[in-house]
């Protein structure tokens, strides 16, 4: 028996007790005669004791970092007792000890906080997975990934598996390709994820499928992204947007009670596609604080009056005017605008400037535009942006994706600076009602907003026969976000030919494209399709939630850098000619 106890388990109830542990040597601290040393696993770390006499072992068999061993011993009470580890009361006194491997010195220190660098640690994940941090988010994932499955189960779905050899689906990402040997000159794409195989087992009569699912999607890589990602992929027949809102929001008051033991209280708000991009400047808000966006002039539409006989270029020459009323921080000084001026024109913003009115407590306005706005006139603006006294308002003008882009960010920022974005609050919503297309400027092409396969509002299919009012139509599509990221969504299916056919028309495809693409989809929806649809929501994304952190790269086990290798493996790599040949891509 390697063990009779984890090196997290051991208390002053068990002193007295002879017991086997292994472990890694986390460190190994001699003092004279006598030595410590930390041992590790998964559970926790253990104090082994080696005293005067069993010195000795130590100096036959020289223990470093990192090392398996394997020690016997008595359990005791510790002299010093450590508080910040559970097994801080107790030590092990050695009797016997054996080195069931050596290692070689660690590239960087292994505990609760490391000296080792990103790519240094990506390198050598397999140690920097045995640091407590990664640990305890691997555990959260297995925590996550079980609780999703219990609620599933509970409600009756299936847990099937799909393919991942198959053809292009489209997901507004570029796909993975794989040569086929047996098919010279003929590839398969990974899926960017399960869509149609999903759609195709509810024609099967499978009315509750979900699969904890790796999806791949040849995309630029950000700070959140992965080339393979796990989606919690769902569908279900005979259902109405109703009915999936209520089963997924099930689910997350599921999780989050049963992983985080947080009670979300109350239906979960919901928050049309068009009000969201009006108040918040994106179509994932974070509703953890107020500030809303006030919209004073929005493409060309003038809605706060005072604009009108105010003769300011740079306003009456913006497409759109935003605001927002930052409470509490009329006393920024000098020196704080002009650096905020300076975080607007970051590229990332991308805005010349940004006009400020200061709402002094005493009832006064200061501005940085006083030269055109007379006090009244900003009282006027503040009214109108409800803004109390105390607060700054800060103005923002321009075209109108770049203004509402652009206050959006700045909402956040302000948010961020007024520690009004507490990670240990969690504001839940449904974003809904999202524009079936949308158009691609640069091609001057409508594209599907979701997927191909999300049906228009039953009340709207006719506009499909009108171009140019392909804007005003929207989907029974749903998007589940959280503290300003969006951890699913989905929406109701087509599920008949003919509508199929004519989304794919309105997307640009010829007949025999679409036929010889989505021919076994559309030829499914031939043979008894049930009315159906789905939501898929983020794993990685939802466990860096609950774990309250931003990256997802540290809630999986073996990701990829920035640019997409795994710097462990050196993946991608060059194959040999002879792998080529065979695959047809060499002759
Ligand atoms: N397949 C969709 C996605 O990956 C989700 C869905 O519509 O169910 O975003």
């Amino acid at each position: 028996m390697y063990r009779t106890h984890n090196c997290g388990e051991l208390r002053l109830a068990q002193a007295g007790s002879e017991v086997t542990l292994a472990g890694w040597a986390q460190t190994v601290r001699k003092f004279g005669s006598i030595t410590f040393i930390d041992l590790r696993d998964r559970y926790g770390v253990t104090q082994l004791y080696f005293s005067e006499q069993m010195n000795a072992i130590l100096d036959q068999k020289p223990v470093g970092r990192e090392y398996v061993i394997q020690v016997k011993g008595r359990v005791v009470e510790r002299a010093s007792k450590n508080a910040k580890i559970p097994t801080g009361d107790v030590e092990v006194e050695i009797t016997a000890m054996e080195i069931l491997n050596a290692a070689a010195t660690p590239p960087f220190t292994i505990e609760e906080e490391s000296d080792g660098g990103d790519e240094l640690r990506m390198k050598y994940r397999y140690l920097d997975l045995r640091r407590p941090p990664l640990k305890r988010n691997i555990e959260l994932r297995y925590k996550v990934n079980r609780s999703v499955r219990n609620y599933l189960d509970t409600q009756g779905f299936f847990d099937i598996e799909t393919p991942f050899l198959i053809r292009s689906t489209p997901e507004g990402a570029r796909d993975f390709v794989v040569p086929s040997r047996m098919n010279e000159g003929q590839f398969y794409a990974l899926p960017q994820s399960p869509q149609t195989f999903k759609q195709l087992l509810m024609v099967s009569g499978y009315d509750r499928y979900y699969q904890i699912v790796k999806c791949f999607r040849d995309e630029d890589l950000r700070a959140d992204r992965q080339p393979e990602f796990t989606q919690i992929d769902c569908e279900m027949s005979f259902v109405e947007q109703e009915d999936i809102l209520n089963m997924f929001e099930g689910l997350f008051r599921h999780v989050f009670k049963d992983v985080k033991g947080v009670e979300i209280a109350g239906a979960l708000p919901r928050m049309t596609f068009a009000d969201a991009m009006w108040y918040y400047g994106n179509d994932k808000p974070d509703i953890r604080f107020e500030m809303k966006l006030c919209n004073l002039k929005s493409a060309g539409k003038v809605y706060c009056d005072t604009l009108n006989d105010v003769d300011f270029k740079v306003f009456s020459e913006a497409a759109t005017i935003l605001a927002i009323a930052v409470p509490g921080t009329a006393e920024y000084t000098r020196k704080q605008l002009d650096e905020l001026t300076e975080w607007v024109k970051r590229p990332q913003i991308g805005m010349s400037g940004v006009v400020n009115v200061k709402c002094n407590a005493d009832g006064t306005y200061k501005s940085s535009v006083d030269k055109f706005f007379t006090e009244d006139k900003l009282k006027a603006l503040a009214a109108h942006c409800g803004a109390n006294a105390g607060d700054l308002i800060l103005v923002l003008a321009g075209a109108e994706a770049r203004t509402r882009k652009a206050m959006s960010e700045l909402r956040l920022e302000m948010g961020n600076r007024l520690g009004l974005r507490d990670n240990s609050i969690y504001k839940p919503l449904w974003v809904v009602d999202f524009p079936l297309f949308e158009l691609d400027e640069e091609n001057d092409r409508w594209v599907a907003r979701h997927h191909p396969f999300t049906s228009p509002k039953p009340e709207q299919i006719a506009l499909m026969d009108d171009r140019a009012r392909y804007g005003e139509i929207n989907a029974n599509a749903y998007d589940l976000v959280l503290n300003g990221t969006e951890i699913g969504g989905g929406s109701i299916r087509i599920f008949r030919r003919e509508l199929q056919e004519k989304m794919f028309a309105a997307l640009g495809m010829s007949k025999e494209e679409a036929q010889d693409k989505f021919g076994f989809l559309m030829g499914a929806f031939e043979y008894g399709a049930p009315p159906h649809g789905g939501i898929a929501l983020g794993m990685d994304r939802l466990c860096a939630l609950l774990g309250g952190q931003e990256s997802i790269r540290d809630f999986i086990a073996f990701p990829k850098n920035n640019a997409g290798r795994d710097v462990m493996l050196d993946a991608p790599s060059a194959i040999d000619d002879v792998q080529m040949k065979e695959l047809g891509l060499k002759h």
